[in-house]
């Protein structure tokens, strides 16, 4: 029963990764882009096992947003002497749980305090490291949103980019949530906008990445210019955890 209920969730979760990969893909193409878009693969709504099958149907890059569940994903595969997939950080992160997250993650998505760019930077040059970072900026009205205020990017900047422990990258953000298509494009143009800005005041350091774009909105993110998209819910259709 087991053994059959895993080929079963193994087949779907291929279909729709292939889905997915196909649908990005389409976007892509559409926006006339030549540069790639990552896929993360968004893996909280389900277990260890599940997100072990989504990187067995070739999504090498897996996205959490709570460290509580990536910790657990990451010691399941551990335990069962699997490599570990690109794990990124992909939600807010307090600054008591750096230590034990940043060895498992190759990037975070979601640097929304000097505070906490501090506490990385000091972390990862205690254990010889650089973390790729990405800066949340929030671009909606919505209040309970995550992220520094677009007025507030600058001095950030200013004060984040000399820390050696982190490299920042680029920018993050969400769309509000009941947005809709239009309204979804807007704030994901206003993103790439401020991400252009910071680049023109910063020209030594390559702000390449934009993660926007998530299951309802990625094709309006893509055609904003979204390099990594955070996927979740269209993964897991008709599984059952
Ligand atoms: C859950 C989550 C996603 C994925 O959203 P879906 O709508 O399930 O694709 C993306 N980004 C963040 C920060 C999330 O928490």
């Amino acid at each position: 029963m087991q053994h059959e209920a895993n080929e079963k969730n193994a087949q779907i979760i291929a279909q729709n990764w292939l889905r997915v990969v196909d649908q990005v893909e389409d976007a892509r193409v559409a926006a006339l882009r030549s540069d790639p878009v990552t896929i993360v693969g968004v893996t909280k709504y389900v277990e260890a096992p599940l997100a072990h099958l989504l990187v067995l149907a070739g999504c090498h890059c897996l996205g959490e947003s709570r460290p509580q569940s990536l910790w657990a994903k990451h010691e399941w595969m551990s335990e069962h002497e699997l490599a570990q997939p690109d794990w990124h950080m992909i939600g807010h992160l307090q600054r008591n749980k750096v230590r034990r997250t940043l060895p498992m993650i190759g990037c975070l998505h979601s640097v929304d305090s000097l505070r906490l760019a501090q506490t990385l930077s000091s972390e990862a040059e205690r254990i010889h490291t650089q973390l790729p970072v990405l800066v949340e900026v929030n671009v909606t009205q919505d209040a309970d949103k995550t992220g520094l205020n677009p007025e507030e990017l600058t001095a950030f900047f200013e004060a984040a980019l000399p820390l050696s422990g982190i490299q920042i990258t680029g920018l993050m953000a969400m769309a509000s949530q009941f947005s809709g298509g239009a309204q979804a494009r807007r704030e994901f143009a206003r993103v790439r906008q401020l991400r252009d800005e910071m680049q023109q005041r910063y020209p030594d350091t390559p702000l390449s990445q934009l993660s926007m774009g998530m299951s309802g909105d990625f094709r309006e993110a893509i055609a904003e210019g979204a390099t990594l998209v955070r996927i979740g819910s269209s993964l897991w259709e008709g599984i059952c955890d």
